[in-house]
């Protein structure tokens, strides 16, 4: 019988960071093809869109959200999904808001 080591080695490579600390550079709002829109008089600013933002790409000063970082925002989506008060909109890039 197989040990699960073994198992684990017989997984192919998959994606790997040759040149870690390059987040910053590496402008990923470039993927993007929609942008989050945020409603700010409905938001209550509760940090949920912050703390699940894969891309750490919502911006906020002194506690309070002021907008989003689209120089790394990938445009999943994840905040609008996941915000309480649904104040957040994916826009298609090529729309006006
Ligand atoms: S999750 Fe929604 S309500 Fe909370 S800070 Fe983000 S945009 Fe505002
Ligand atoms: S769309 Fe995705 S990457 Fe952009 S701010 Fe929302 S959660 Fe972050």
């Amino acid at each position: 019988m197989t040990s699960r080591i073994a198992e684990w080695k017989r997984i192919s490579a998959g994606g790997l960071v040759s040149n870690p600390g390059s987040s910053e550079r590496v402008q990923t709002g470039a993927w993007r093809t929609r942008r989050p829109v945020i409603d700010f008089s409905q938001c209550t600013h509760c940090m949920i869109c912050w703390v699940m933002c894969p891309d750490t790409s919502m911006q906020v000063y002194k506690d309070r959200l002021t907008g989003v970082d689209l120089a790394h925002c990938k445009g999943c989506g994840i905040c609008a999904s996941e915000c309480p008060k649904h104040c957040i909109q994916m826009v298609p890039e090529d729309r006006r808001v």
